[in-house]
């Protein structure tokens, strides 16, 4: 973690400046300014569906992943790796600057620029992470932006949306209107007169400078070179500038080889825009140079004299767990993230976006400014990781960074500090009694011991007991007696542990263990995703659960598929939710499709994002208790896409989705029949 002193210093770009603004005023403004993201949505879909159609393409490409994954696993946990990317690129004539502080590279950087009073910059993540841009220009130097969409972020002062397209969110007119304001003349909305008069801008600035300043993708400890990837020009451009290239970068970018560095980039290219190539892949490993006259060296014939690598430390070195570091930037975990979509660059860091961003803050700049950009929000939908090339478990992440904030007194929010509250005391978030709990089962004569037992969970029990019920009578209709603990099932911890509060969850895993187990339970049904995909990870928390648990949708399943259950015909169009905990976290996708399914004249029609890509409700993690206009919000997409499909009834097995959706409707004129897989199938099953 960053020491105190140094945390003012990374406040000094302008984006993080002033008074924190109220979360809840935020996330209004947000939902207010919807439409005005469209731009950012449509051009996201258009890099989804290109990385889909491009994936194909690429042999070998899931174990490439692996391979990137592990490069990325391998390099951060050898600090050899370090020592010889350093001591190869000097030997190749790259002068190495290891900067510990965000402020200690910036007056580097300056040094290095000397006299000059204008520089030229591409893309680079590390630069904005220490705020050089304004510090050089409170120097005095003109820092000009060689990206066109970086270009027109810097002139209109705006945040990146997405670290390959900083300008996404606007659209033509915003530009046309943001660049007639900067040239004083008026330039059509037209992409292409838009793009060349950034472009001659631009071109006129490069000519000018002398000095140049890159980020860097990758740095190959083997060879000593820096990989950068673009498509513009732009950066060989001001790599090749006379003087000097001054490279910002940081040690998470170093790699083992080459090899390694391309696999990386291919992926990058991939995630990161959806084609297969970028225009240029640039290797840069050392100043230019020729020794054609006597063999006497000569620096700086086409290109620069010297060639500076700052690595800027910036506190990663004390980062203990380094998965955030393996993020290659490339941007794709933002395009379908259901918090992103509807809070754009109020997820996340100043310098990196959506909830690796707000972990990474978390980690190099303090937890206060990872809670600032949104670790809150993230509902660990898990969707991000699959649309990550390295896998990164941002919900883990924040899980650890929410622990974090626990322990310095900054979490759980008001609203979740009163639900663990309850759970400690009463067992349930509304800390309602144990026979309230247990109150849809009176009058079921449900025994309390068995070889199977039905885990209802706290939603479905105090808040939607039609769920459970009609589960039993499934259950008993396909000849299955199930027990159930009644007033002493308790929580299954989901909640507190997706907020961080791993002892509380250990404390309420250990009593539903050994309550489960005090019932002679060999193995446990739960219709509750969120119950499933918590006593299913209990062995990961407790070494001794060896706890075997089903979801009630797979044992409906197999109840129909052995004629046990019968169900009727019924001509409906149906769509189907695929609850995280239950998809995503827990792989269970077929199951309920089957069942869905088995019912005559039912039309099964997929929403556009489904099964392993299917989008949040919204309310998980915490989101519904801390932020329910968010959770509300981020609902009512989904129902958006639930009604383009055209079907008339919205079918999940998770009772928390069905009230968020419910919650949703409430204010909105877009409805569709919302019902549990236990309530539908109670319904149609032959009597
Ligand atoms: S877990 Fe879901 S909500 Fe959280 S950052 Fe990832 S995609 Fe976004
Ligand atoms: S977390 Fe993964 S998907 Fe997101 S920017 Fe980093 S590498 Fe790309």
């Amino acid at each position: 973690m960053r020491a105190p002193d140094q945390k003012g210093e990374l406040r000094m770009t302008p984006i993080s400046d002033g008074p924190k603004e109220d979360h809840s005023a935020r996330i209004e403004r947000a939902v207010r300014n919807y439409s005005k993201l469209e731009g950012m949505r449509k051009a996201f879909q258009t890099n989804v569906e290109s990385q889909d159609a491009n994936k194909a393409k690429i042999e070998g490409f899931e174990e490439r992943r692996d391979r990137a994954r592990e490069t990325r696993r391998r390099a951060l946990a050898d600090d050899s790796l370090f020592a010889q990317a350093i001591s190869r690129l000097r030997g190749n004539g790259i002068r190495v600057v290891v900067a510990d502080t965000g402020e200690e590279a910036r007056r580097v950087v300056l040094e290095e620029i000397g006299d000059e009073k204008l520089v030229v910059k591409s893309k680079s993540n590390v630069t904005k992470e220490i705020g050089l841009t304004p510090y050089l220009e409170s120097k005095g130097i003109e820092v000009i932006e060689t990206d066109a969409g970086d270009r027109i972020v810097q002139i209109a002062k705006e945040r990146t949306v997405h670290p390959t397209g900083p300008a996404l969110h606007l659209t033509r007119y915003d530009i046309a209107r943001i660049l007639s304001n900067h040239f004083g003349r008026k330039i059509e909305p037209d992409p292409d007169r838009l793009t060349e008069a950034i472009r001659n801008e631009v071109s006129s600035y490069i000519s000018k400078a002398s000095v140049g300043i890159t980020g860097a993708n990758f740095i190959s400890a083997e060879e000593g070179a820096v990989v950068i990837v673009h498509n513009e020009g732009n950066i060989t451009a001001c790599a090749r500038r006379p003087k000097k290239h001054i490279i910002v970068s940081a040690r998470e970018k170093i790699v083992p080889n080459l090899d390694e560095a391309m696999n990386l980039a291919k992926l990058q290219i991939l995630y990161g825009t959806g084609s297969l190539n970028s225009s240029y892949i640039d290797v840069v490993s050392a100043p230019s140079r020729t020794a054609d006259i006597e063999k006497k060296m000569f620096y700086g014939m086409h290109g620069p004299k010297e060639v500076v690598l700052v690595l800027v430390d910036n506190g990663r070195s004390s980062i203990v767990d380094k998965e955030v570091m393996y993020c290659i930037n490339c941007g794709s975990c933002l395009l379908k993230c259901p918090v992103y979509d509807v809070m754009g660059t109020e997820f996340g860091g100043h310098a990196y976006q959506g909830g690796r961003g707000a972990c990474y803050a978390a980690e190099l700049e303090g937890i206060e400014e990872g809670l600032d950009g949104g670790l809150t929000y993230c509902t660990n939908c898990g969707l991000c990781t699959e649309m990550c090339p390295v896998k990164i478990d941002t919900p883990r992440l924040m899980k650890e960074a929410r622990r974090k904030g626990i322990e310095a007194g900054l979490l759980p929010t008001r609203g979740q500090a009163e639900m663990n509250g309850n759970l400690r005391a009463a067992g349930n978030p509304w800390g309602e009694s144990a026979e309230e709990r247990s109150r849809w089962a009176d009058g079921l004569g449900i025994p309390k011991k068995g070889r199977v037992l039905y885990f209802a969970g706290c939603f479905p029990s105090l808040r939607s007991s039609a769920v459970p019920k009609a589960a039993i009578e499934v259950l008993r209709a396909g000849g299955l007696d199930v027990a159930y603990l009644g007033p002493e099932e308790g929580c299954c911890g989901s909640p507190v542990l997706k907020m961080g509060d791993i002892e509380t969850f250990k404390e309420l895993a250990k009593g539903n263990l050994k309550r489960i187990k005090g019932a002679g339970a060999e193995k446990v049904i739960t219709g509750c995703a969120g119950c499933f995909n918590m006593l299913s990870s209990y062995r990961q928390y407790l070494p001794h659960s060896d706890l075997k648990v089903e979801h009630l949708s797979k044992t409906i399943a197999d109840l129909v598929r052995d004629g046990k259950i019968k169900l009727r015909r019924s001509d409906v169009s149906i769509t189907y939710h695929d609850p995280c905990d239950l998809g995503r976290h827990q792989g269970v996708y077929d199951e309920p499709r089957s069942v869905l399914k088995a019912i005559p004249g039912a039309d099964l029609r997929e929403m556009r994002f489904n099964r392993e890509r299917s989008i949040c409700c919204g309310a998980g993690a915490g989101v519904k208790k801390t932020h329910p206009e968010l959770a509300r919000f981020i609902a009512g997409r989904r129902i958006d896409a639930a009604l383009d499909t055209g079907a008339g009834l919205l079918v999940s097995a998770c009772a928390f989705c069905e009230e968020n959706f419910r919650d949703a409707m409430e204010s909105s004129p877009r409805r569709i029949e919302v019902v549990d897989l236990a309530v539908l199938v109670r319904d149609l099953m032959e009597k």
